[in-house]
């Protein structure tokens, strides 16, 4: 039947920054659809989404890497391996937002977000990709973002990181789909959370904003998690190299 090809029962996940925001609605999303999964957060944040899932029936473990440290990045690959053996699904969604005008953008958060939000997914990757190569498939979904397609105000090192990770993500799907690895992105449009709240915070900004959103709101994480668990599932084996927008409609305008 149609609805078991979204069934995710028995696969592990790997997803990054689930302490909040949209990283974890798509935790939960995929333990909701039978996902058994490896929380990562910076510091202690992952636990209660660990604990939630938990209560759920699933397997699950809070993990802490900051992944600005590269030893960190490859600590965290072998500390959920050592908890559950094997990653079926990577999410690469932890990412983090510096706003600066161009000619006052620092070198050092510069250097910051090209390694959080492109180095250490791309590091991900390759490590976990090599591993699903080997246990014969799985699936990595990148969290990238409509400044992959648009250059937004006051963030180059954000979309410069983001315009990247949609390369990356159709770079990898083009070597590794015939080993039955699906690499995959997903551009959110707006959403309420952490990444957002200066934004938000901005009257005007945030008019603006809205005012050019066609679903007319702001979108909010469970509206990430479905299109995570689609391209995670069986219904998406075909879909890869694909960078899907979840956006209320922004891009179509
Ligand atoms: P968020 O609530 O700020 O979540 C970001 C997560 O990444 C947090 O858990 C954060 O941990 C973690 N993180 C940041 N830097 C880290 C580091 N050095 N090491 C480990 N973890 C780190 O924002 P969000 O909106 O849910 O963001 C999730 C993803 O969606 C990001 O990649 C973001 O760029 C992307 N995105 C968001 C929007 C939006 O409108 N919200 C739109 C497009 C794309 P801490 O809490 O410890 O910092």
């Amino acid at each position: 039947m149609a609805l078991d090809w979204f069934n995710l029962d028995g696969k592990i996940a790997l997803v990054t920054g689930t302490g909040t925001g949209i990283g974890a609605g798509i935790a939960k999303a995929l333990a909701r659809a039978g996902a058994h999964v490896a929380c990562h957060d910076r510091g202690d944040e992952a636990r209660p989404t660990s604990e939630e899932i938990r209560a759920l029936g699933r397997r699950s473990i809070a993990l802490s890497a900051d992944l600005s440290k590269r030893a960190a990045q490859d600590g965290l690959v072998a500390d959920a391996l050592k908890e559950f053996g094997r990653i079926d699904i990577l999410v690469n969604n932890a990412g983090m937002i510096r706003r600066a005008p161009a000619v006052d953008y620092s070198d050092a958060d510069w250097d910051l977000l090209l390694e959080v939000n492109l180095s250490a997914p791309f590091r991900l990757s390759r490590r976990v990709g090599k591993l699903m190569i080997e246990q014969g498939g799985g699936r990595i979904v990148n969290i990238a973002s409509l400044l992959a397609f648009q250059g937004g105000i006051l963030v180059p090192a954000y979309a410069a990181s983001k315009g990247g990770v949609a390369q990356f993500t159709k770079a990898l799907a083009n070597e590794w789909a015939v080993k039955n690895v699906n690499v995959n992105a997903i551009a959110p449009g707006y959403i309420a959370t952490n990444n957002t709240a200066a934004l938000r915070a901005d009257e005007t900004r945030s008019r603006q904003i809205l005012d050019r959103i066609p679903a007319g709101r702001w979108g909010v994480p469970d509206d990430i998690a479905g299109a995570a668990v689609f391209l995670c599932s069986d219904a998406a084996r075909y879909v890869t190299g694909h960078v899907l927008a979840v956006d209320g409609g922004w891009l179509a305008r």
